[in-house]
């Protein structure tokens, strides 16, 4: 396959992303298929024989586009978003081309330190102080990993990579119960282990740990011969985008000796916004912080960057140098494998780069508080209905609602918003995640696609309206 074979079919390929992306809004949001609908299409085995390009063109349109959710569709309002955008979309191509593998600053320099600038970049555009130092990882998982070992390793002097935990006093994380679950999934990869999470009950409008009921466990965990050693504060979660205070929360870190770490995976984005930034107030005293641009910042998954108050704590918890890796150049050079739990590296510093100059920083604010401003709208649309209820109001571009009809006990109010749900996601025009919140089931919304515009809002409420209408 040579170059006029590469420069026909990426031509085609470049064609069909922008015929795609004119016309994903024509498109059901959610993938309309049943389990094995895909594979049963697919060849069990591989072909020995070389096929042409145009069946294998063809069969993805065929066979793969039809089992694909739609997550660029401007009515996806499911789950969290996973923006993209047209600069960020060419970048990803031009470092397809070339292949770059960024493990060490000698297999890409330019990988580096692009990625050492556009970190840089990032922490100035949500207001993070000087001091702090970016690295991009794949998702906000492997970052909090990152963050737990690095606590872990800090509260062990470091011996938990040397010794193992057998024998050590049990290392605790503490976290309010509305963190992502992967701050269990690093508890667990990280040795520490389900039982010593400890989730912090949490309290007020917005669903914040409990800081006194934080400091008391910490204290009586110390009193009983166990570790603390990290918290983990939530900026924007998952569920109904609980957040804690943050300064609160780093007092009693400070005042501990625990590290701090702050998942703002989906929220960060809007930290570019400085009338939003009292949500973030007291992240400046935190350890690490982690947010996706990935999520909400129009660049294509994957793409997460952790922040580090320390990095030389990273760097001796993940940095293992074996001598073939070792690079021989001049001195203060980063090698960022020793930043990240694996050693190769993609090179997304470059769709950050690309994304962030095509929109400027200003057209990136615009999109965000449109989104707010939208989810706002959308919001009191719903709350005016009668038979709706807003569950919880509109924490930046998420809320939740549900449907109320009088007769029905709580398990008939959760089965007639799951049909709901059905019925609405079942029906293409938009897509809505359910989640629980006190125990009852709740309808998210949250908005955040890069081409989201009011009309779609209202297709989407106009269908949720007209189905719910429908259902006995
Ligand atoms: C999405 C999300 C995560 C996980 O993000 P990945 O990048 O998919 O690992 C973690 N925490 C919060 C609050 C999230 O919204």
């Amino acid at each position: 396959m040579n170059t006029t074979w590469l420069r026909q079919w990426s031509r085609r390929a470049a064609d069909w992303g922008a015929d795609y992306l004119a016309s994903v809004r024509e498109r059901p949001v959610r993938a309309q298929t049943k389990p094995g609908d895909i594979a049963k299409q697919i060849a069990s085995s591989p072909p020995e024989a070389a096929e042409p390009m145009d069946a294998i063109f063809a069969d993805f349109e065929k066979i793969v586009v039809p089992g694909i959710t739609h997550w660029q569709h401007p009515r996806f309002f499911a789950y969290f978003p996973a923006n993209s955008s047209p600069p960020s979309l060419v970048a990803e191509y031009l470092t397809a081309a070339m292949g770059a593998q960024g493990m060490l600053w000698q297999t890409s320099p330019a990988a580096t330190e692009l990625e050492t600038v556009v970190t840089q970049w990032l922490r100035q555009m949500i207001g993070l102080p000087e001091g702090f130092h970016g690295v991009i990882q794949d998702t906000a998982s492997t970052a909090t990993f990152a963050a737990i070992l690095t606590g872990r390793e800090k509260a062990l002097g470091f011996a938990g990579n040397t010794k193992g935990l057998a024998g050590q006093a049990p290392v605790r994380v503490y976290a309010s119960d509305q963190v992502h679950s992967s701050i269990d999934k690093a508890c667990w990869m990280a040795g520490i282990g389900q039982e010593n999470l400890v989730k912090v009950p949490t309290q007020g409008p917005h669903l914040a740990m409990d800081a006194g009921a934080l400091e008391t466990a910490i204290v009586a965990d110390r009193a009983s011969g166990m570790l603390p050693a990290v918290i983990v504060a939530a900026l924007g979660g998952t569920s109904v985008g609980a957040s804690d205070d943050i300064r609160a929360v780093a007092a009693v870190a400070r005042k501990h000796g625990l590290h701090l770490h702050v998942d703002a995976a989906w929220a960060g984005s809007a930290m570019i916004c400085p009338e939003l930034r009292h949500w973030m107030a007291g992240a400046e005293l935190a350890d690490s912080f982690v947010f996706n641009p990935h999520k909400w910042l129009m660049t294509s998954f994957d793409c997460s960057v952790l922040f580090l108050r320390d990095p030389e704590a990273l760097v001796r918890t993940l940095g293992i140098r074996p001598s073939y890796l070792a690079t021989h150049g001049k001195d203060g050079i980063l090698n960022y494998s020793e930043w990240s739990p694996q050693l190769g590296r993609r090179f997304r510093a470059l769709k950050l780069w690309f994304v962030i100059r095509a929109y400027g920083v200003e057209g990136l604010r615009r999109i965000i508080r449109n989104h707010i401003t939208m989810a706002e709208d959308f919001a009191r649309r719903i709350a005016a209905e009668p038979g709706f209820e807003i569950v919880t109001p509109p924490m930046l571009s998420l809320f939740t609602f549900r449907l109320v009809r009088p007769g029905l006990d709580a398990a008939g109010l959760d089965a007639q918003n799951q049909r709901l749900l059905d019925a609405v996601n079942d029906d293409g025009r938009t897509y809505l995640t359910p989640t629980r919140h006190h125990g009852k089931l709740v309808i998210r919304v949250q908005i955040g696609q890069t081409e989201t515009t009011s009309e779609d809002v209202d297709v989407a409420f106009q269908a949720i309206r007209e189905l719910a209408g429908r259902l006995q």
